[in-house]
């Protein structure tokens, strides 16, 4: 039994450190507000999870809702999951 507990903390460890390298070399997106032009940062990674859910139209970048007005934000400059790069006129 001590043998296996031992063994979950060193997985444990690896894990910490594996999420902490994660961390680090996340890249980010940034958005603007088309409608009030607040500006924001969006982990790469949650934005591609969104173009690849996003079944929809491929002409049109993933969008979030501004958390300020509601509006839609769009990446100023964002390379896509389908090989488009998407800016923000
Ligand atoms: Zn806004």
């Amino acid at each position: 039994m001590a043998k296996k507990k031992r063994k979950d903390k060193i997985r444990e460890r690896i894990k910490k450190r594996r999420r902490q390298e994660r961390e680090e070399k996340r890249e980010y997106v940034r958005y603007k507000c088309i409608e009030c032009g607040i500006e924001e940062e969006v982990p790469k990674d949650v934005v591609e999870m969104f173009d690849i859910l996003d079944s929809g139209d491929i002409s049109v970048p993933p969008r979030f809702d501004c958390v300020e007005c509601g509006g839609v934000m769009e990446p100023i400059k964002y390379k896509g999951v389908h090989g488009i790069t998407y800016r923000l006129e």
